[in-house]
């Protein structure tokens, strides 16, 4: 079986096919960390849904959810309409929330991908300030839909306006931590205030806590802060996507309490539906200026998906999962780093609780003037698959795509961290060769 399907998907589906092509393995049975394939392999799953799965596959309180609606009789479908399963789910997102606005947000479900929550969010602050124009960052993801690709890397919209993102010393801007913010933060406020600039003021400001898709690049939190001075300033709407940072996944519940500072508009999907399709956004009630029906659509109430991302939110809660996700992502990027020190072609390893990056470069083919090594990509593929081949699934991002991302599921063990990043150093020992 596991061989046929294979051969009849590739044929048959489109050449724009993505994770298939990295990892041709046939998922049978999933629980936890493990996936089980039809060949009857083992897998170590650290992409769980692309950050979607904060308590890894199938699990018991997620299932059980699930089975309670379908017991229940309720209808599966009833477009947006209030259910007692909706009402659950906007109370613990709600609970969850900054409080400052959670006290006084509004949400808006949209669906179900967290591209359709992005469009939301840009159409949002373009219809609540009648301008047009957006603020974007180098190397954002917020999805693929034609509005969010616009205000991902490489923007096509000429209203979207581009400020660097202070990454780390690997930034093509050559600047990261505080001083690349200090400069960041400057750059946006000449942007906006020089009539030379010939930006229009903007109707928001997109940004990612923490970029996934863009290579795993954490914002450090004073320039956070520092953007959240700048658009509250000049009333530009600040919308933080946390469709890949949220629940917990970076070592706090939302990553933006890292900086402390509060968006106007939150952009939430991926966990947040517990594994099943569900994405929305919250704002502060005077972005508000929607008429009735002016954001509608058919797949606004996925009455499981609510189910399930209401005892995942309330799961990650009660046991504190965002808390285990910062000590236990600290301990494995300690151990990374330390593997850098053994490994040239490690050129850096970043990341915030459970979101962890290793990207590859290539020492030896270095201009003798270069700051640092050129990315290695070719690399970074081969230690995809040498993972593969130990039962380990990684993913790849960044603009080369040579950065390892590690996404495990905050409900990783001790154990099972130690067993992932075995199988990781043997991977590229074994690349390397
Ligand atoms: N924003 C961010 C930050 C993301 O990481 C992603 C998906 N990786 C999206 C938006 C788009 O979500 P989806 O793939 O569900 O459309």
């Amino acid at each position: 079986a596991h061989e046929g399907i294979l051969r009849r998907q590739s044929l048959r589906e489109s050449a724009a096919r993505t994770y298939a092509r990295s990892l041709p393995i046939v998922p049978v049975r999933a629980r936890g960390l493990t996936i089980e394939g039809a060949d009857g392999r083992r897998y170590l799953d650290c992409l769980s849904g692309a950050g979607t799965l904060a308590l890894g596959h199938n699990h018991p309180v997620v299932l059980e959810a699930i089975k309670k609606v379908l017991d229940s009789g309720a209808p599966l479908h009833i477009l947006d309409l209030a259910t007692p399963v909706k009402d659950a789910f906007t109370t613990e997102l709600f609970a969850t929330l900054p409080r400052e606005l959670a006290e006084d947000a509004r949400i808006q479900f949209c669906g179900p991908a967290g591209t359709d929550a992005v469009e939301a969010a840009l159409k949002l602050v373009r219809t609540a300030t009648g301008r047009s124009g957006l603020l974007a960052f180098t190397g954002a993801y917020h999805g693929m839909t034609s509005g969010a690709l616009d205000v991902s890397g490489g923007a096509t919209d000429v209203r979207v306006s581009r400020l660097p993102f202070p990454q780390n010393y690997r930034c093509p801007y050559g600047v990261g931590g505080e001083r690349g913010a200090e400069l960041g933060a400057r750059w946006a406020e000449s942007l906006l205030d020089d009539p030379k600039s010939g930006v229009p003021m903007p109707a928001g400001m997109i940004l990612e806590p923490v970029q996934g898709e863009g290579g795993v690049n954490p914002a450090p939190d004073n320039w956070m802060r520092r953007m959240r001075e700048i658009t509250a300033d000049r009333a530009i709407p600040l919308i933080a996507d946390e469709v890949q940072t949220g629940v917990g996944r970076t070592g706090t519940f939302w990553a933006v309490e890292h900086s402390g500072i509060v968006p106007d508009v939150m952009v939430l999907s991926k966990a947040i539906g517990g594994s099943l399709p569900l994405a929305v956004i919250v704002y502060r009630s005077e972005l508000d200026a929607w008429q009735p029906g002016a954001h509608a659509g058919t797949f606004r109430g996925n009455q499981l998906a609510m189910a399930a991302g209401a005892a995942t939110l309330a799961f990650v809660r009660e046991n504190r999962l965002a808390d285990r996700a910062a000590t236990l992502g600290a301990r494995m990027l300690g151990r990374l780093q330390g593997l850098a020190t053994a490994h040239p072609c490690i050129g850096d390893v970043r990341g915030r609780g459970l979101m962890i990056g290793v990207e590859l470069v290539d020492p030896d083919s270095a201009a003798p003037d270069a700051l640092v090594p050129p990315p290695a990509p070719e690399l970074a593929s081969a230690v995809q698959q040498q993972c593969l081949d130990r039962g380990l699934i990684v993913e790849l991002g960044g603009r080369h795509s040579a950065v390892v991302r590690l996404l495990p599921p905050l409900t990783l063990t001790d154990e099972q961290a130690m067993a992932v990043l075995d199988r990781f150093a043997d991977a590229l020992a074994a690349a390397e060769r």
